[in-house]
């Protein structure tokens, strides 16, 4: 059996009946995603956005292929002015997550920026503190970079691995600065932005928030919560492609003042005066460290216009109510099966994702992949699959339950 195979009449009519009343429903048709499958990877690598192709195929063909170094600038003919690209970029991504187009500058990986960000951070932070505070559970990079910066720093910082439970009870006046995830990749628990931000500001410390399963993914609001720091992806539920350029923001009142730890020549107040000496450009823009990466930056500007107009609200409405859907039509195979539901079903804990535990979780994702069902496994036994309101359905939800029970049900016979 493959997805195609399930009968369309079998999906339940309260199902339907929401899929009608969806205010998103039109924005499936501005994706490019292959027939007969339903992607549930949106979260690791959105899919391809109906404009990008033509998008790229310009940016070759004219913008290099004709106008070559004159695109750098906007001319009389053209007005590429891919200088500013990373500007133009930081202006969308500014309304996905609530801040101001000067805090953000758009480039290099996730790693990157979280090294820009914790740089600054342990700059900026109360003289004498030297605990790094974080989510036991973080994502690898995260606790890499703060491993690797630690040691460059000559190893008199402490990355303090919590619960994520227990990190209010652990900012102590040791806290320099907290690391977290706003959702954890493998269980999508969603910490409280908000709420773990005036805590840490309370005790005297800053906060970097890492929203690598957040932005695009419902409305984030750095400035209403007041932030100090936050990076973010481009290729996740940004859709902006494979290894995409991410992005960093730092907020207003700490421009000035939080040091550049990359401080390259595109980040320069004027970059072809090529004086000697760097003078930081207005804004997040001076952590735009090397040349932008044109590309990748033209691919994420057009993929980003997905959301020109979609409101992030509705997203997050949607994505409960898909992620609520898909939980309960998962309950009845986990009596049967050894699947333990990982994410939170408070609405207000879980990010766009729900996963389980399964002692065979590898080998199932395997032969789920194969029907045309695309999740995610993580180590050690985890089934992960991204909820992306913007491409899916509630008939979606109950289509990949159904193949899921299939492949449970013929695993186990
Ligand atoms: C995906 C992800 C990253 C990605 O980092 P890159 O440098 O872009 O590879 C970072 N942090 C988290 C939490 C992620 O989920």
């Amino acid at each position: 059996m493959t997805l195609k195979d399930l009968p369309a009449t079998a999906i339940p009519t309260d199902l339907l009946e929401l899929d009608t009343r969806d205010p998103l429903a039109h924005k499936k048709a501005e994706f490019l995603l292959p027939p007969g499958v339903i992607y549930l990877d949106g979260n690791s690598l959105g899919p391809l956005y109906r404009r990008v192709p033509e998008r790229l195929a310009h940016v070759m063909e004219q913008e290099w292929g004709q106008h070559l170094i004159r695109s750098w600038t906007a001319g009389e003919d053209h007005g590429e002015d891919w200088m500013h690209l990373p500007d133009r970029v930081a202006a969308k991504l500014a309304r996905l997550v609530g801040a101001r187009p000067q805090e953000i500058a758009v480039g290099d990986s996730t790693t990157v920026n979280l090294f820009k960000a914790l740089a600054a951070a342990l700059k900026l932070a109360p003289a004498g503190r030297r605990v790094i505070l974080t989510d036991a559970d973080n994502f690898p990079t995260d606790l890499y970079v703060a491993q690797g910066l630690s040691a460059l720093l000559g190893g008199g910082y402490e990355l303090r691995r919590v619960p994520n439970t227990e990190l209010a009870a652990h900012l102590t006046d040791e806290v320099a600065v907290t690391l977290l995830t706003e959702v954890d990749y493998r269980t999508g628990r969603r910490l409280d932005l908000a709420g773990l931000t005036a805590q840490a500001h309370a005790a005297g410390a800053l906060t970097i928030w890492d929203l690598a399963h957040s932005a695009g993914a419902f409305p984030v609001d750095l400035n209403g919560a007041d932030v100090d720091f936050a990076v973010g992806c481009g290729y996740k539920f940004l859709n902006g492609g494979p290894g995409a350029p991410a992005f960093l923001f730092v907020a207003a009142q700490h421009l000035e003042s939080a040091p550049v730890a990359i401080s390259g020549w595109m980040g320069h107040a004027d970059v072809f005066e090529m004086a000697r000496g760097y003078v930081p450009a207005p804004g997040a823009r001076r952590f735009v460290a090397g040349t932008p990466q044109v590309l990748g930056l033209s691919a994420l500007d057009s993929a980003l216009d997905v959301f020109t107009d979609v409101d992030m609200q509705d997203v997050r409405a949607k994505s409960l109510s898909l992620t609520s859907t898909f939980m309960a039509l998962m309950e009845p195979l986990a009596t049967r099966h050894p699947l333990e539901l990982v994410t939170p079903t408070e609405p207000a804990d879980r990010g766009s994702q729900v996963s389980y535990r399964h002692p065979r979780a590898r080998e199932v994702m395997a032969q789920l992949v194969a029907r045309g069902l695309i999740g995610d496994y993580r180590t050690p036994d985890i089934l992960r699959f991204g909820i992306t309101p913007l491409y899916h359905s509630h008939a979606d939800m109950w289509r990949a339950v159904q193949g899921i029970g299939a492949v449970l049900d013929e695993g186990s016979a």
